[in-house]
């Protein structure tokens, strides 16, 4: 199990201060019952933790972040979690902000790292398309070079314009409708191998050409999008790296959103949540042998979620001495997101009859009835057991990540 030295300690403890005390009562409000946060909870919520030098942490400090160990970052997830703070929007900070100050050059510094450690400017992340999710490599949305109408205003009709112009369309994009930004990877030439020709772009949401159609999910609530681009010119300037570089970028990002998926101090305080109700239920009489059988599910999963910690902090401590391998990352995404489900399904159960009466409109709105029938109490439930199907496709699906550990281990 992972050691803290005293320095570790004492961090802890004053980011569980800090937490405990700065944390708005009713964004924790929604987050202990379960309701949809808003794009401006998030916002409040980064903005105070920014105040305090606490957002991008892990960022080298030359790009506005303090330059904390994995360790120190885990630290801060765990407590942001375990206090019912707000999950960490990561198209900005986790995906978006590393690619730019290690690939970009000084000009796209200057244009997006600032807006982002304030959360001021918010991301989305175009990459999937209809055709193209587990094989990202083959997606289409081509973006052609064009600086005046007839090739690149130099005459020579030779496309080195100053533009690019795009037309396509990008699937699930979540948070688009909030976002300000997107970065996403368009097709820039279509010679080679389909890992060639990939470019990485940044690109102004109020672009002329942009439109988005909302894509209502299981739960009812609208997470994600599609978007379609109808000749959406984006200047070369916003491009980071060189054209055809996207995929080497693509890959660097990916490793970024993968690792943090495990997520377990969020997993417990679902144990916690799911005892209580146990005890709820005990407490009004529920018959023995129903509360013996959700008492041997809970310990379960109580026994899971303590391996997937072991497996979370083995990861943490050999990153300490190397890279992590990608298979590692990917075993940690399959068992922290299988886990999540089973603890959301049990969650569900626990409500018996009542999950069936799901109403999405308490969860949208973000406020639940003082006095609610168990109908309504219910609801919190049956959106984390709707919206977590999702969890073991998106981030690269769990068959996929299951391919990646078999070819690096089982070789
Ligand atoms: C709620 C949600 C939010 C998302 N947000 C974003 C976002 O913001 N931006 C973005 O770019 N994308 C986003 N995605 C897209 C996500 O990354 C893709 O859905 C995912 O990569 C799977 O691609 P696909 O949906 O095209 O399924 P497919 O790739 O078509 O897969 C269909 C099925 O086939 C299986 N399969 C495919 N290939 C293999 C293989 N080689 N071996 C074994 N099984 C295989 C898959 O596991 C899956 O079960 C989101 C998805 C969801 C559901």
């Amino acid at each position: 199990m992972l050691k803290l030295s005293k320095q570790e300690q004492a961090f802890r403890d004053e980011v569980r201060d800090f937490i405990t005390s700065h944390l708005p009562p009713d964004i924790k409000y929604k987050v202990d019952n379960n309701l949809l946060l808003k794009k401006s909870d998030h916002v409040r919520w980064q903005k105070i933790l920014h105040e305090k030098g606490w957002f991008a942490a892990s960022w080298p400090e030359q790009y506005g972040g303090k330059n904390w160990s994995a360790v120190q970052q885990y630290l801060f997830d765990q407590e942001n979690a375990l206090a019912g703070a707000p999950f960490i929007s990561p198209f900005g900070v986790n995906m978006v902000g590393p690619v730019v100050y290690t690939f970009g050059n000084q000009a796209r510094k200057d244009a997006y790292l600032p807006g982002i450690l304030t959360s001021d400017t918010w991301w989305c992340q175009g990459y999937s398309e209809p055709n193209a999710g587990s094989d990202l490599a083959s997606f289409k949305t081509p973006a052609r070079r064009d600086g005046d109408g007839d090739g690149d205003g130099d005459g020579d009709g030779d496309g080195d314009g100053d533009e690019y112009i795009i037309n396509g369309t990008k699937m699930w994009t979540t948070q688009a409708q909030y976002a300000d930004m997107m970065h996403m990877l368009v097709r820039t030439s279509s010679r080679g191998r389909k890992q060639e020709g990939i470019t990485f772009l940044c690109v102004d949401m109020k672009s002329p050409g942009i439109s988005i159609s909302p894509i209502i999910t299981i739960d009812g609530l609208h997470h994600t999008n599609q978007t379609f681009f109808n000749n959406v010119r984006v200047p070369v300037a916003n491009r980071i790296g060189e054209e055809g570089d996207g995929w080497k970028i693509a890959r660097f990002l990916l490793e970024h959103e993968r690792g943090a998926i495990a997520d377990t101090a969020a997993k417990s305080r679902s144990l916690a949540a799911i005892r209580a109700r146990i005890k709820l239920l005990e407490e009004d009489g529920m018959n023995k042998s129903r509360l013996l059988q959700f008492q041997l599910r809970a310990a379960e999963l109580d026994a899971e979620t303590l391996a997937l910690i072991a497996m979370e902090q083995r990861y943490l401590t050999e990153w300490q001495e190397r890279a992590p391998r990608p298979a590692e990352a990917a075993a940690l995404k399959v068992r922290g997101t299988e886990l999540q489900q089973k603890l959301f399904v049990l969650t569900a159960d626990l409500y018996g009859p009542y999950k069936m009466a799901y109403d999405a409109t308490y969860i949208d709105r973000g406020e639940m009835p003082a006095q609610r029938s168990p109908a309504q109490e219910a609801s919190g439930g049956g959106y984390l057991y709707l919206y977590g199907r999702c969890a073991s496709i998106y981030g690269g699906t769990n068959q996929v990540q299951r391919n990646i550990i078999a070819s690096s281990r089982l070789r």
